[in-house]
């Protein structure tokens, strides 16, 4: 009997294999497995590929998750932020204007009152819909320079397809009501997120892999596939298949295809995606955590003058994932053609936004570059990744994963997709 052949041994292709009941192989190219979710130790602190807090709303995926890393998650409450003029909204921005300076504050209460009554619908231009949604003040102040910074593009371009599980939507009367008073509701999909107690995301992924290590093949870099004869080649062996799951980028699955139609070629030239660059720093402090980051999970930086769009805490998620004294902070980049800053460039801007203390020490830094890290969401994508998906399926290859199904996906989803596919009829 073939086997089928999985390709990718991240999040994504790890459940499949997890839950498949077939035989199978999987090719890793990578030296460990765990793609995005892998975490970096280093000189006594814990990295992950920037913040990989993970959200669930099935039971079923956390006893999974406990089960395989025979552990409780810890549940964190999130305690996120957007600094701005100095200050620190609470996030979600648009329910918390009440923290921002009066100048500002009074740009968005004008702008929800002004707002145009407009039609919305699921893919218009995101700086319309933004617009739409919470007025010019909110959008001037956070929805536009933010999101212009975290897509690096044009934001009439990119659609709002995406915002429905990330973007809170509060009402006008709220977004006003807490403009005058401070708001203690829990807002958004990951209000509070679940993490290991130790050893950072990738646990999950050597939780995993312990179960799985006897049908992973690491280090083979699948360089072509031959999907008229079943065929992949991978290290200059080829393996047949029955069916192909392919958790790979979908414009590299297709450039991968030994003779592919020019459609479809020509189709997967089209998608567009942004690429992060993340920074890890491990410091330890001289007095005390510095205040601007004092028990913050995350903070949005949404001003120009700063380069990147987000800096995070990991020891405040989770302390053991820094020495004692310490902390260690991620600080993320998009672009796709921009330079990103290195290291020591990085570091004094953090020291401008005081999110590093005055004499404290630098103890490790390290620079994680992600080539894929969001799918951008304009008018092309839905159509492109249905005829390219159609002719892979169509061929016996399914496609898995945030990059494979070209998709803003997360780590709960990324499981429960495996699942599903795992229990296709063609798959038992
Ligand atoms: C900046 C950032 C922050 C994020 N934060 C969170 C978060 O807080 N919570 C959350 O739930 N999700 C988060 N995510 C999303 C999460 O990282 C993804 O949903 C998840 O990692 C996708 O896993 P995957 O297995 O589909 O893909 P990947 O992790 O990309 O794995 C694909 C694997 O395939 C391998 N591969 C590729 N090509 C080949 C080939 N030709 N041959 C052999 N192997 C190959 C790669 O080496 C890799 O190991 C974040 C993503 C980014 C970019």
């Amino acid at each position: 009997m073939t086997n089928n052949i999985v390709i990718g041994g991240g999040i994504s292709g790890l459940s499949f294999a997890y839950f498949t009941k077939k035989p199978y192989i999987l090719f890793e190219r990578s030296n460990e497995p765990g793609g995005l979710c892998k975490s970096i130790k280093e000189d006594g602190f814990t990295f992950d590929y920037s913040g990989h807090f993970i959200h669930i709303k099935d039971p079923a995926v956390k006893n999974l998750l406990e089960k395989l890393i025979d552990q409780k998650l810890l549940t964190v409450k999130r305690n996120a932020a957007i600094y701005i003029k100095k200050s620190f909204v609470p996030f979600p921005f648009q329910a918390n204007l009440y923290y921002l300076p009066e100048k500002e504050k009074q740009d968005c209460i004008d702008g929800i009152k002004k707002r145009k009554n407009i039609k919305i619908y699921n893919d218009m231009p995101f700086i319309d819909w933004a617009n739409a949604m919470f007025g010019a003040g909110i959008t001037k102040h956070f929805m536009a320079p933010y999101n212009e910074k975290l897509w690096n593009c044009d934001l009439k371009k990119l659609t709002a397809a995406w915002t429905a599980p990330f973007v809170p939507k509060p009402d006008a009367d709220s977004i006003l009501k807490y403009a005058y008073e401070k708001n203690e509701n829990d807002y958004g999909y990951n209000s509070s997120f679940y993490y290991p107690a130790e050893n950072g995301c990738g646990h999950i992924i050597n939780g995993f892999y312990k179960q799985l290590k006897n049908s992973i093949i690491k280090n083979a870099d699948v360089s072509e596939i031959d999907y008229k004869n079943k065929t992949v080649f991978t290290n200059g062996s080829y393996f047949r298949y029955d069916k192909l799951i392919s958790t790979q980028p979908l414009p590299e699955l297709v450039k991968m295809l030994k003779n592919a139609p020019d459609a479809v070629i020509k189709t997967a030239s089209k998608l567009k995606w942004t690429s992060v660059r993340c920074i890890n720093i491990g410091i330890k402090y001289k007095k005390e955590i510095p205040a601007n980051i004092k028990g913050r999970h995350w903070i949005y930086m949404p001003e120009k003058q700063f380069p990147f769009y987000r800096v995070g805490v990991y020891s405040n998620a989770n302390p053991k994932l820094a020495p004692k004294n310490c902390y260690g902070l991620y600080v993320e980049f998009s672009g796709k053609d921009n330079v990103f800053l290195n290291c020591s460039d990085t570091i004094k801007y953090l020291k401008k936004a005081g999110m590093i203390g005055d004499g404290d020490e630098i103890l490790t830094a390290n620079i994680v570059d992600m080539p894929y890290a969001y799918v951008i969401f304009d008018q092309n994508r839905q159509k492109a990744v249905d005829t390219i998906t159609d002719f892979l399926n169509s061929n016996g290859i399914y496609t898995l994963g945030r990059y494979a199904r070209w998709e803003y996906s997360f780590i709960e989803k990324n499981i429960t997709d495996a699942k599903k596919l795992a229990e296709r009829p063609e798959f038992k």
